[in-house]
């Protein structure tokens, strides 16, 4: 249950081997530095040389990922480890330097003419990255002249990102309260946060009040923090000339508005079935209405438990249905061990997936407790890991995929496992038990994270005229969970704003619909796997292979034949999830 890092870099935060190959790494960058600014000194481009420089710069940018995927490792193994926290500042001003690199090839990008540019993008190994190449120079026009841009870049440290770590660093000495048999105890947000699902009401009602109440106390701070990084973003928009506040998050996701808009309006117009699901289980657990507290609750006072290695061997069988290649994937990752799921202290939270794009592995962190749900997230992780991995002969530039995308090929995996716990499941209980958890998902996708939608397009259309009161952000952000929920909730959680790190995340905008989109998207691919079998596997990998080189409406017509600006597709996708309803509604008759 332990992974293997020693076979990337042996000898973890002192590894000599890492070291060195860190040091060359920065080598590269400074020198590739240098070999830029004489390329941009030239009077006429000179092609070859642009392209070769391109090339280069792609294999350094894999090695600033190595970098980067190790240090996570070693960070998220012992999070006590000071030299691996000496090293992740070496990587990162790595992966500023990339950045920074890369922002001048961008300029290049734009300074050719037309007729340069298609002298310069005729070469072989340009065309393979044309989709990216033409996208970066199309985002390049959009932004303000590089010089402005790059004083942007400089100012966020300070005025912006910093906002962002200033809501972390409140967050990490943060309390929460709870009294547990008589006794107070103190508790970190992260661990308040866990008992909010308790198989006891009470217990969860109290948790609940308490951290409404912690966050309730540095609401003041965050009102602060939250308004300065959004208008920030804003200002920047503006000088920009962009009006659209969804402008970028589309540009990143690489999707239409009408995407969007027809996406949420489906799933608005198929509401009424969730929000009866949303009123049976209320009934299963004996009140009127459900809280918000409640949502995510246990139906069944059983929950079933898989060993790890039952685990390994359902998830390999389940893959095996859809397609033999992911079945001999997830193999050898387990018995390669890329996968770190021992229970044990000093291990940081959550889970994720990082990639070697050099060693071509992957590496997987979670803690892996038994429960159906952490099953899911083991095939979760493995299905990111399967995505990577169809990419790694593909030029770097276009293995890089959104998280609209990200989240596909997860998901999809996710779902292969989910549905057969559903149909293997012993008892009655609990298959009811493994539905709940399935719709869990489905209601947030479709309610909270519409909620969290509704609420930060409000919230920076209000921002642009001024300051939003922390009373107000309480107002918008109830009223945007009864919308979203419909009415369906007894009680909502007006301090969301604050407790949801994603709106205080610089790093990406909106950090919300693209989860939505991906869970959809692959219920869409999952709907069609159904029906196909065998063939599936082929389209299914062209399909994740052309993620980092297509719009998603290209993408979604080229392999699956369908329009995501139209509903057909988004309304399949919300009947599949359906189907799990009517059985839930079924079930508990
Ligand atoms: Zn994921």
């Amino acid at each position: 249950m332990t992974w293997d890092l020693d076979a990337i870099f042996p000898g973890g935060s002192s590894s000599n081997q890492f070291e060195q190959f860190l040091v060359n790494t920065e080598t590269d960058l400074a020198t590739m530095k240098l070999k830029l600014e004489q390329a941009q000194k030239k009077e006429t481009p000179d092609f070859e040389e642009w392209a070769s420089l391109i090339e280069r710069l792609q294999n350094i940018g894999m090695k600033v990922r190595e970098v980067n995927a190790f240090i996570s490792c070693l960070t998220a193994q012992d999070v006590t480890d000071d030299k691996a926290k000496l090293l992740a500042g070496r990587t990162k001003q790595a992966g500023s330097s990339y950045g920074q690199l890369i922002s001048v090839v961008d300029e290049q990008l734009l300074h050719f003419t037309d007729a340069q540019w298609k002298e310069f993008t005729k070469s072989g190994k340009m065309q393979e990255i044309l989709f990216n190449l033409e996208e970066r120079r199309n985002i390049a026009k959009e932004k303000l002249p590089s010089d402005k841009e790059q004083l942007i870049q400089q100012l966020m440290v300070d005025g912006y990102h910093a906002w962002g770590d200033l809501y972390n660093t409140i967050v990490g000495r943060m309390k929460v309260e709870i009294r547990e048999k008589g006794v107070k105890k103190q508790y970190s947000v992260g661990q308040a946060a866990n008992k909010l699902t308790d198989k006891n009401r009470n217990v969860r009602r109290h948790v609940f009040e308490q951290f409404e109440k912690a966050w309730e106390n540095e609401a003041e701070l965050f009102t602060e923090s939250l308004n300065h990084l959004a208008g920030f973003r804003l200002r920047t928009y503006e000088a920009r000339g962009w009006g659209n506040v969804l402008k970028e998050p589309l540009q990143i996701n690489r999707m239409k508005q009408e995407t969007l808009d027809v996406m949420w309006d489906t799933i608005t117009k198929n509401k009424d079935v969730f929000t009866g699901y949303l009123y049976r289980k209320a009934e299963l657990l004996g009140v009127d209405k459900l809280a918000m507290y409640d949502v995510s609750a246990p139906v069944s006072k059983k929950v079933p438990q898989v060993s790890y290695d039952d685990a390994a061997d359902m998830i390999v069988e389940q893959f095996s249905k859809f397609s033999p290649r992911m079945a001999e994937f997830a193999r050898t990752a387990f018995e390669n061990r890329w996968i770190e799921a021992e229970d044990r202290g000093r291990k940081r939270p959550g889970g994720f997936c990082t990639s070697f794009p050099i060693r071509e592995q992957s590496r997987i962190f979670m803690t892996y407790d038994g429960s159906a749900s952490n099953v899911a997230t083991l095939a979760h992780e493995l299905g990111h890991a399967y995505h990577q991995h169809v990419m790694n002969d593909l030029p770097y530039m276009s293995q890089g995929y959104a998280m609209n995308v990200a989240e596909t090929a997860s998901t999809f995996a996710e779902m292969v496992v989910a549905d057969a716990s559903v149909k293997q499941a012993s008892s009655r209980e609990e298959k009811i038990q493994l539905l709940d958890d399935k719709l869990n998902r489905s209601i947030a996708f479709f309610m909270n994270i519409h909620s969290r939608f509704l609420f930060e397009t409000r919230f920076y259309e209000e921002r642009k005229s001024g300051l939003v009161s922390r009373e107000h952000l309480n107002e918008l952000m109830t009223e945007a969970q009864e919308e979203a929920y419909c009415g369906a909730l007894s009680e909502y959680s007006p301090t969301f704003w604050a407790s949801k790190l994603h709106f205080h995340i610089t790093g990406v905008p909106f950090y919300n619909f693209p989860y939505t989109f991906g869970y959809l998207f692959s219920m869409g691919i999952y709907a069609k796997a159904v029906q196909e079998g065998e063939e599936f596997e082929e389209k299914y990998t062209a399909l994740l292979r052309d993620t980092g080189r297509l719009s998603v409406e290209e993408l979604a017509q080229k392999h699956l034949g369908v329009d995501l600006t139209k509903p057909e597709f988004w309304q399949e996708a919300v009947d599949f999830v359906k189907e799990d309803v009517r059985q839930f509604m079924e079930l508990t008759e």
